[in-house]
Parts: C-alpha cells; sequence; structure tokens
C-alpha cells in the first residue's frame, strides 16, 4: 500500500472521524494513514477509540477491511516463503481443540509445507504452543531461521508466534478496552493482518459456533467465515473456511498434556471420531487448497491413508524430535497428583457439556492463564468420559478432574459437574462441521 506524501500531508485524524461517524466509506490511503499516524503515535488512544466506534457502528465495506488488514500487515515484519505448497491454518479458539497437532503431520505428510506460527492461551480456550510445552525438552521458542529449517527438513514446524502486525496488538487492546471487538470486520483485519504478515499463500479457517465458541451465534460465526475468505481472496490468497461445532468441547481431554495424549491416540487411529473426523477434514482441505490434490474428495482420502498407515504419527514425531522433544516423550509427559471422579447423578442422557465452564475449569485447576505472566500447570485439566448424546445410569462415570496443588478442588468439582447437563430425553447435536466457505 503506497501513499503519495502530498495526499498523506492533507489528511486530518479529525475530518477522518467526522467521515466515518456520518457513514461515509474510508479510503485505502485514510485507512493506511490512520494505521501508520496510530502506530507512530501521532493518533492518540481516544482519536482511534473514536474511530473505532465509528466503523463499529457504520461498518466497513470490503475494500475498507482488505485495506485495513493490509495496513495491519505491513506494520511490522513480513515473512516470505519459497515457491510451492506453503499453507497456514488458523482456529477463531476452542475447548480441547488440538486439531493442529493432528492435521498438521497429516497435510506435511500428504506434501504441504506448513511452518506454523501458534499463540499462547489466554482466557477460556488453550494454545497450541502450551499443549506443545508440555513435552519434555521440546523447542517452541524458534527463530525464524530455525521455523524455515525445521520446515525444509520435516515438511511442518510449529513455533511461538513471533511479534507480526505489531499494530494489531495495540489496536486489539484498544478495541477490549472500548466495546469494539465483535465487529466483523475488525475480526477479520486482525486474525488475517498476522496470517498475511506470516507469509503463506493458502489459508484454512476452522471458525468455531455454539456456545463455548468466541463467536457464539451460528449467523456471526457463518458471517466471519465468509468474511476471512472474501477478504483473504482479495488480499492475494487461496482460502478456505470450515464451520465447526463448539457446542462441547472438542473430544474427550482437556489441559496440556491430556490433549497431547490424545493427539497421539488419534494419530494412531484411535481416539474420539470428532477430533479424528475434524483433523481428517482440515488436513484435507490444507492439500486441496495447496493443490497437492485435485479435489477435496482426493484429498480426504489421501488424508486417511496417512492417518490409518500411521505416517502421520511419524511426521508429528519426526516434528516433534527436529524441534528438541527427547526420546520416549510421550511416557514422560506429566501427570495430574490427583484424579477425582465425577459420577452421573440421575439417569437420563447428556444434553449439554458447557465448554466455556469446562475451560474456565482447567485455567482455575493451573492450566491456563488469567493473566499473561500466569504460570502453567502442564498435568491438570478435565477429562469428558462421556459426551452429549450418550446415555447414563446414576453412578457412572462422566467426567474426571485432573488436579494438581493449585486448585480450590471443591469448587472446580461443582463447576465442571454443573457444566455438564443430563436430562430424560436426547437433544439433538449440533453438526460437527456444519458449513465450508
Ligand atoms: N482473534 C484475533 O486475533 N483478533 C480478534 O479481533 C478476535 C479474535
Amino acid at each position: 500500500m503506497i501513499n503519495s506524501t502530498k495526499s498523506m500531508k492533507t489528511m486530518d485524524i479529525y475530518d477522518i472521524i467526522k467521515k466515518k461517524r456520518d457513514g461515509a466509506t474510508l479510503s485505502a490511503d485514510e485507512w493506511v494513514y490512520v494505521i501508520t499516524g496510530y502506530q507512530a503515535g501521532d493518533i492518540a488512544d481516544y482519536q482511534m477509540a473514536s474511530l473505532l466506534m465509528a466503523g463499529f457502528i457504520r461498518g466497513l465495506d470490503d475494500n475498507e477491511t482488505a485495506t485495513l488488514t493490509a495496513a495491519l500487515a505491513n506494520s511490522g515484519e513480513r515473512l516470505s516463503w519459497p515457491e510451492g505448497p506453503y499453507v497456514d491454518k488458523h482456529s477463531t479458539g476452542g475447548v480441547g481443540d488440538k486439531i493442529t497437532l493432528i492435521a498438521i503431520p497429516i497435510a506435511a505428510a500428504a506434501g504441504c509445507k506448513i511452518p506454523k506460527l501458534s499463540g499462547k492461551g489466554l482466557g477460556h480456550t488453550g494454545g497450541t504452543i502450551d499443549k506443545l510445552n508440555s513435552i519434555p525438552g521440546l523447542n517452541t521458542k524458534l527463530s525464524v531461521e530455525e521455523l524455515r529449517h525445521v520446515t525444509d527438513k520435516t515438511g511442518c514446524a510449529i513455533a511461538e508466534a513471533v511479534d507480526l502486525a505489531p499494530a494489531d496488538k495495540r489496536l486489539y487492546a484498544l478495541r477490549n478496552a472500548t466495546a469494539t471487538v465483535d465487529s466483523i470486520p475488525y475480526i477479520t483485519a486482525s486474525i488475517l493482518s498476522k496470517k498475511l504478515a506470516a507469509g503463506t499463500p493458502n489459508l484454512v479457517f476452522d471458525v468455531k459456533y455454539g456456545s463455548g465458541a468466541f463467536m457464539g451465534e451460528t449467523e456471526k460465526a457463518a458471517e466471519l467465515a465468509v468474511s476471512l475468505v472474501k477478504t483473504g481472496t482479495n488480499s492475494g490468497r487461496r482460502c478456505r473456511a470450515l464451520l465447526t461445532s463448539m457446542q462441547q468441547p472438542l473430544g474427550n481431554n482437556c489441559g496440556n498434556a491430556l490433549e497431547v495424549r490424545e493427539a497421539l491416540r488419534v494419530l494412531r487411529g484411535e481416539g474420539p471420531d470428532d477430533v479424528r473426523e475434524l483433523s481428517i477434514a482440515i488436513a484435507a482441505e490444507m492439500a486441496y487448497i495447496s493443490r497437492i490434490c485435485a479435489s477435496l474428495e482426493e484429498a480426504e482420502s489421501l488424508c486417511k491413508q496417512i492417518l490409518y498407515s500411521g505416517k502421520g504419527y511419524e511426521k508429528f514425531d519426526e516434528m516433534i524430535r527436529a524441534q528438541g522433544g527427547v526420546p520416549d516423550y510421550e511416557k514422560k509427559l506429566p501427570i495430574a497428583k490427583d484424579i477425582i471422579s465425577i459420577l452421573a447423578d440421575v439417569d437420563g442422557y447428556i444434553n449439554g457439556i458447557d465448554a466455556y465452564a469446562i475451560g474456565r475449569a482447567v485455567v482455575a485447576l493451573g492450566g491456563g492463564r488469567l493473566k499473561k505472566e500466569d504460570e502453567i500447570d502442564y498435568a491438570v485439566g478435565v477429562v469428558l468420559r462421556r459426551k452429549i448424546g450418550d446415555e447414563v445410569t446414576k453412578g457412572d462415570l462422566i467426567a474426571e478432574v485432573h488436579a494438581g496443588t493449585r486448585a480450590d478442588k471443591e469448587n472446580i468439582i461443582s463447576i465442571v459437574r454443573n457444566a455438564i447437563e443430563i436430562d430424560e430425553e436426547p437433544v439433538k447435536k449440533l453438526d460437527l462441521i456444519a458449513n465450508r466457505v
């Protein structure tokens, strides 16, 4: 995005705020002026906050969303990769979401190149980096050069995100403080700017819907999926999105080491059906969009074959060893000191598992962070022994709390018990994959 000095000089943040307040569309140069001015300290927080609110209420059209995305992406370092099937995936965040740990080695075994940058968890959803850091010896703090090297060697690497799109970080903090987070254009620009800066030409988005999702309402989540694909495509990337259920946590295990164990089980062809189905679907989208396969059907069948032949497991192992994981790391994953059983107190059907409450219970056990500086206890978490639709009899084991020394266990047991709803009649389960864009 190149601006003429002349047009930049004649711009004024007051006029831009007023223009947006009155419902006009801002030009590409105006959005660039706003983001560069904010980053340079020439535009004050109160001015940016006013503009954010005006844009929140008036909306941004497709061009504005793409321009804001590009301006944020250009606010820091931009990575680039050689020609080839380089691809990235992004999940809007879910409880028990260990899909990255499974889909990435499967897609890499199919021939994709995946230099994955991931975040640490904050709040009720866990972060891929925290899950991986439960593996003894593993180094997730790779430099860009190390990320390139491991990706070249094994086809995939997962590292803690470097500071890409730094203007988004400041803007996100301001949005959080000014009730302007849940705007589809802003969320699109925020997510996509980091992906554009990370530089892969192909992107797959897993947009969650349902009670435990960041965008709980199905219509809003669907709108976000469309907006991510449209803006990504307008920005020169090949994009696909899946709309997937977060009506309950994914799989059985929630908590860092527990999720790594479940991911390894799935990579061995075992483990819960929902995790396996979604992992194959995401890996297939990655293989299809990066043109490894000519059709989605072909990609699905290749990814299934990779999973069941153990090649996905081997690829995960290769990546972990390349990043310093010790031999026999699975046996050395931390285990919680205290495992407390939760039993059904009535006969009936599991009709709801509040993913948000389970995520909060994991955080309260020490498995997540409320503040950025909080230390993680990798061993703790919640294991769901029954899922929505299962019939239970009074006294059946429905969940386990894996606790360490930190938590108020009685309170957490009651949170988990209350998160699991048992009724006389079964409810309809939401589709795991509701739509594809
Ligand atoms: N995640 C992001 O990275 N940005 C948003 O605005 C919302 C979710």
